[in-house]
């Protein structure tokens, strides 16, 4: 009776430890040092580390409502270290460095408090740009937590209104996960497994050609299975996958899970959690996913074993780089354990026969056998690619080909091995002319078909760019400059009722460097909206009487365009 009582406290000992399980991270951080941004009930659309395209996501993206206009505080007290306005990308950018040694961001707000705003125009004008990114030193503009710093909005590459805030180690710069500082999101609800992956690897690199099976997971409640259950056969080096993803108390928004740990036979083999991660390394999310499947099917399969050639700090702990060599006659258990960073855990498991493999076969690539761990390079008499160490993810069986020349181009088609395989960072791709540039050589660009713009400089009788990935390259020629289409302003025009002169400028190819407005020949700051395309001056301190506006708009070819007009105020 007693052991049974034992038995049973010791079973609800176990699921009251399950539910719990604290995250696993590194190091502890403070918990009461930092204060939620906003006033409004804490709600999140994206988590950290949330899986984003070519991105681990860098924050916690807390819901507005839907709406603009909510005011934004300072987390801690501290001092406005860096102000960003960036077109795309963040928007309306502040940075707050706190004495404890982190620093909050706060991005795509609509616009900044009144000290932000006077520091951002004083840049902006002295500087003769809208886009402007500058350091702040301590005791210019200071903040006690709680104080207002901006006003939340949409500003940068955003589709919804909300504030995206992130902790950051001052000195590092590394980016890490707010909810281990206690800015949590109220999480009952476990995370949702979809499916798993078991891939063969043998001791070939991980490509599209690497053959897998995907099996359907079902549950609930944290309680997974296959299904279709069945014990799956294994021989040699595998590795395994799992898609999942992660709901929380306050909302349905699907966002990224915490951890996933593999276990074979109870013992941990891999573990990845989202505690911190290097701004530099947020590209090797596409070695971390099944990155092939990701192109071909649109699913986000993350892998249970990393490739040699990632440099990501999201692994605590793996044996083998989470490949298991399967070389018995036995059965064994395969399980997942996916955690939220609330401690909320899903399991899957799988059972496996395992079988001795047929003796190894020496691998032999079809093409050049490139190594992730050295510079790479290719050449041959019209095309030169050299690839920087630390580029690659994994060895890559780099195959090149040509392919005939598109209408309008200057080179034939270099099939540049094929978009499956990611890359960490641009490489050099040169390309030699097939037909003569003529006049037009400093105006040559490569790009792919895909539409992708590597750049372009005609350097040593080769066209020189920068890819920023594998696939299918040409030369072609960018001499049209950018569009300007005038809004409410046109030659003549009386403006004194209106409070800004509005343009949409776009370009063809290689896109707008530079556009720079003038009033009687004097510099005025134009705002650019990204999404629209809209760039617009605000008229301030402009007399009653005639005027001359005149906007130049330049591509990164140096195209240029100039509207002009004379208005009445
Ligand atoms: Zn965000």
């Amino acid at each position: 009776m007693k052991k049974r009582f034992f038995l049973l406290l010791l079973i609800v000992c176990c699921l009251f430890v399950k539910a719990q399980a604290p995250a696993i991270q590194s190091r502890p951080y403070p918990k009461n040092y930092f204060r939620y941004p906003l006033d409004l009930p804490p709600s999140i659309v994206g988590s950290f580390g949330e899986l984003r395209p070519s991105h681990f996501h860098a924050g916690l993206d807390f819901r507005t409502n839907q709406r603009k206009g909510y005011p934004v505080h300072a987390a801690a007290d501290g001092y406005i270290s860096r102000i960003h306005v960036q077109v795309g990308g963040g928007g309306n950018i502040v940075y707050i460095d706190h004495p404890n040694g982190y620093t909050t961001v706060y991005m795509h707000n609509d616009r900044f408090n009144e000290a932000i705003t006077k520091a951002v125009r004083d840049y902006q004008y002295q500087h003769q740009q809208f886009d402007v990114d500058f350091k702040l030193p301590p005791g210019q503009i200071e903040v006690c937590q709680g104080d207002v710093i901006s006003i939340s909005g949409a500003s940068g590459a955003v589709e919804g209104p909300h504030l995206h805030f992130e902790i950051r180690d001052t000195k590092t710069e590394e980016t890490i996960n707010p909810q281990l500082f206690g800015i949590t999101i109220p999480d009952k609800v476990a995370p949702s497994i979809n499916a798993v992956g078991i891939y063969k690897l043998d001791n070939k690199p991980f490509s599209e050609n690497t053959p897998h099976q995907f099996l359907s997971v079902t549950g609930s409640a944290g309680n997974y299975h296959l299904v279709h259950p069945g014990v799956i056969d294994v021989s040699g080096n595998t590795g395994f996958g799992i898609t999942s993803f992660d709901t929380n108390s306050a909302s349905a928004s699907r966002n990224g899970v915490y951890s996933i740990e593999l276990q074979l036979d109870d013992k941990t083999v891999y573990t990845y959690a989202v505690e911190r991660f290097a701004f530099d390394q947020t590209h090797a999310i596409n070695a971390y996913i099944d990155y092939p499947a990701l192109l071909t099917t649109g699913r986000w399969m993350q892998k249970c074993f990393i490739l040699p050639g990632s440099k990501i700090s999201l692994y605590p702990q793996s044996i083998n780089r989470g490949i298991i060599d399967f070389t018995d006659d036995e059965t064994h258990e395969v399980k997942y354990i996916v955690r939220d960073v609330a401690g909320n855990t899903s399991t899957v498991e799988l059972h496996v026969k395992s079988h001795t493999p047929a003796p190894a076969q020496t691998w032999q690539p079809q093409g050049t056998l490139f190594h992730y761990d050295r510079l790479n390079e290719f050449a041959n008499d019209r095309v030169k690619v050299s690839i920087p160490v630390g580029n690659l993810y994994d060895d890559v069986d780099f195959i090149y080909s040509t392919l005939p020349m598109r209408p309008g181009a200057y080179s034939v088609t270099h099939h540049i091995h094929n978009r499956f395989t990611p890359i960490h960072d641009q490489y050099e791709l040169w390309i030699k002319p097939d037909r003569d540039l003529g006049q037009l050589a400093d105006k040559a660009v490569i790009v792919s078909t895909a539409g992708s713009y590597a750049g372009g400089i005609y350097q040593d009788g080769y066209v020189k760019g920068a890819a920023k990935g594998f696939g299918d390259f040409y030369i072609r020629t960018d001499d049209v400059p950018p569009r300007i289409v005038p809004i409410n302003i046109s030659n003549g025009k009386n403006m004194a009722k209106l409070k800004r002169i509005s343009l949409r400028i776009s370009d063809n190819l290689s896109g707008i460097k530079s556009y720079n407005g003038k009033i009687d020949g004097k510099w005025v700051l134009m705002e650019w909206d990204y999404k629209t395309r809209v760039l617009s001056y605000t008229f301030d301190n402009i007399e009653t009487g005639k005027h001359n506006f005149e906007l130049t708009v330049s591509d990164n070819k140096d195209n240029a365009a100039v509207y002009t007009a004379n208005f009445y105020k």
